[in-house]
């Protein structure tokens, strides 16, 4: 673990804190991120691997206990609008059988959850999770209504009532995807490449942005000459975040006794990056001119 100490569940105080800041998002006009987890495919306990919430509304890969943590950071699962798969491994879709469970037995009547994912895998994964839920034993639970896919292919792009959309294709053994968004009330971007090799052409994707949130699986580094499982060392998502001049910089999906290292070279290469903390939440502001 980094320097900060561990939180690995929140206390009551930090759930409300977080609620009340994240409904207070359209007053004070922020952008907000939460990690619900940072870690790698096998978490330990009272960890998630790495799975992000964007206004509470929009979650970035579902972790093995999304709906879990969402609930121990002060979030209603129920509330959430899309999910944006960056790749179909299994650290990142491990919670969308409960997630789907959830929104199915607690709210049936619910609009569905729109499911965003490469158009490779995304179907399959869902259809692989109703399975899981044995919707056609169990049809009054009505769960291939609580799903709405979406696949996209790399270079796809589209707005909603609250972001720009972009994708690009991230490097990686399964198809993925890096994503763009740019929130439409505050103009402020927010960048996942998710799991990726390094790859120069990801700079267009990331350009600018007020948060990268990348990956640094090989921690301090350096990587492997194979780089078979196309990952990424903190040298690389370093210098993606200068080279794509963005402002702050995430790292996630690594070792916890990791953490430390890897976030000392980072920031010897670009000084704004951090290692975020289970269920913190960081709130993008517009500058003002
Ligand atoms: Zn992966
Ligand atoms: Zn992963």
């Amino acid at each position: 673990m980094s320097g900060k100490k561990s939180k690995p569940s929140p206390s009551r105080d930090e759930s409300i804190l977080n609620m009340e800041s994240i409904t207070s998002t359209s007053t004070i006009n922020a952008t907000a991120i939460t990690f619900l987890g940072t870690a790698a495919a096998t978490p330990g306990p009272g960890h998630d691997t790495a799975s992000f919430l964007l206004n509470g509304r929009y979650l970035v890969d579902a972790g093995w206990c999304a709906v879990l943590r969402m609930q121990s950071f002060g979030f209603d699962p129920l509330a959430l609008e899309c999910l944006f798969l960056t790749h179909c491994h299994h650290d990142h879709y491990l919670g969308l059988p409960a997630l789907i469970f959830y929104r199915a037995m607690n709210a049936p009547s619910g609009p569905p959850l729109t499911i965003f994912g490469p158009v490779e895998d995304v179907e399959k994964v869902v259809r692989l999770s109703l399975d899981l839920l044995q919707t056609s034993r169990f049809p009054e639970l009505n769960a291939e209504a609580a799903v709405d896919i979406r696949p996209l292919a790399p270079g796809d792009h589209f707005e909603n009532d609250d972001f720009r959309i972009e994708t690009a294709a991230s490097v990686h053994p399964v198809p993925a995807l890096c994503y763009r968004f740019t929130d439409l009330r505050t103009g402020s971007v927010v960048a996942f490449t998710g799991d990726t090799a390094p790859a120069p052409h990801l700079v267009d994707c990331v350009r600018g942005a007020d948060l990268l949130i990348t990956e640094a699986s090989y921690g301090p580094g350096p990587i492997p000459a194979e780089n078979r499982w196309g990952h990424q060392a903190a040298p690389e998502a370093a210098q993606l975040a200068v080279d794509g001049n963005v402002t702050r910089l995430a790292l996630v999906h690594c070792r916890e006794r990791s953490q430390q290292a890897t976030l000392t070279v980072a920031q010897k290469i670009f000084p704004n990056a951090f290692w975020p903390h289970d269920g913190e939440t960081i709130r993008l502001t517009p500058v003002t001119p």
